[in-house]
């Protein structure tokens, strides 16, 4: 006889979820399994707020299903272990980032990129192998298969590890892919938000020569003399894209936004990459010409693998590289998510949900 939801998902749980597309995130009630074998569970205790939450919230892409529980970004401490698990135990700092399953048997599971299995189920949102709804990191609690758990390194501090899971693996994976994060390269990142102020320091420590390039002319000071890139070019200023043509080997373009993208493959050197990591709601325009007259390539990168984001996670440890956080209350959300919209954070958002989120 099938199992009903009580039994399969007997275990109480809370966190604040949207119930449609305004967005709009209030306390939510819900259950998660029981811990199974190879299940971790862990108590929240920090979730940074990713673009892709409010890209969901928003329902900007289309396929958001309410109600829906944001959070990939999620650190916590072990609380039970299921009898299989082997790498972790009670007490560990753990963290969870985009992905809770996949396959485990198709051609890029086989090769650690989880993150490309057609069958992959996403930390919230998703459906997951029990046919329920994947609930994100906005919540209490979480229970997730070992292999889809990150350990933290004792040494980083939770609250600012927090967006490595998500901002950190999905700009270091592409560095080291696309080879653009070594000494003698030039790499360009555009846009100084989540994902750009942690690639800016992955492509630094990686070795690589790094120019910041964005719309907002006062992040200047603070990504050149704070975040360490080498220089700084003002998407709007014709004069400076003029004279940094030609100059990169690679781009990271990490704009959450509609924007254009011819200036951006002028910039590149020929067969220079410009890899697009960021996810606007709508098509953007290819200019093919410039592509064809220096043989450049345009491609994209989704999060990373599970064996890769520990890779990533230990090099950040070892190279001080944490995200630049503001910590907020779970009620302080929607304000964040406004605040979001207008790119008014730096440079990531962290929520504080073992000391402020409420039981309900
Ligand atoms: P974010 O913190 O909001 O940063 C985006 C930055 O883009 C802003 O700070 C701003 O930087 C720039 N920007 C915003 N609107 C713009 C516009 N209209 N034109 C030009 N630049 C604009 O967002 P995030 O969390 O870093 O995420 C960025 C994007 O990556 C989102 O679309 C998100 O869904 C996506 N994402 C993709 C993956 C993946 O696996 N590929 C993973 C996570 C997130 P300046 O002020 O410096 O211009
Ligand atoms: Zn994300
Ligand atoms: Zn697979």
């Amino acid at each position: 006889m099938a199992k009903s939801a009580e039994e399969v998902h007997p275990v109480k749980s809370f966190g604040w979820a949207a119930r449609d597309h305004s967005g709009i995130l209030s306390p939510f009630s819900f259950s998660r399994r029981a811990t199974g074998a190879e299940d971790v569970r862990f108590k929240v205790l920090y979730c940074g707020i990713c673009h892709t939450d409010l890209h969901r919230i928003k329902n900007d892409w289309g396929g958001s299903n309410y109600p829906l529980l944001p959070g990939h970004e999620v650190v916590g401490v072990v609380t039970e272990v299921g009898s299989k698990v082997q790498k972790f135990k009670i007490g560990d700092k753990v963290g969870v980032g985009c992905l809770v399953g996949a396959c485990h048997s198709c051609d890029n599971c086989a090769n650690d990129l989880e993150n490309y299995c057609p069958k992959r189920v996403p930390t919230y949102n998703g459906t997951y192998h029990d046919g329920t709804t994947t609930y994100g990191g906005y919540s209490d609690h979480m229970v997730t298969n070992e292999h889809f758990v990150v350990r933290i390194p004792e040494n980083i501090p939770l609250d600012a590890a927090a967006p490595l899971l998500c901002a950190g693996i999905t700009t270091y994976s592409p560095l080291i892919y696309f080879e653009l994060g070594k000494p003698g390269m030039h790499v360009g990142v555009v846009g100084l938000g989540g994902l750009g102020h942690v690639g800016v320091k992955f492509a630094k420590a990686l070795g690589a020569k790094v120019t910041l390039i964005s719309t907002s002319p006062n992040k200047k000071k603070e990504a050149i003399e704070h975040l360490g890139a080498d220089s700084f070019l003002v998407s709007q200023d014709s004069d400076q894209m003029q004279a940094a043509m030609g100059t990169m080997d690679g781009i990271l373009d990490t704009v959450s936004a509609v924007h254009p993208l011819l200036p951006l493959i002028g910039l590149l050197k020929s067969h220079g990459k410009l890899i697009m990591l960021g996810a606007p709601d709508k098509p953007l325009e290819l200019p093919v010409f410039p592509l064809l007259m220096g043989r450049k390539l345009v491609a994209g990168s989704f999060t990373g693998g599970l064996k890769e984001a520990q890779e990533m996670i230990d090099f950040a440890a070892k190279h001080n590289i944490t995200a630049d956080i503001e910590v907020i209350p779970m009620d302080y959300v929607n304000t964040a998510m406004e605040r979001l919209t207008k790119s008014d954070v730096k440079y990531r958002f962290v929520i504080d949900v073992a000391n402020t989120l409420k039981a309900i």
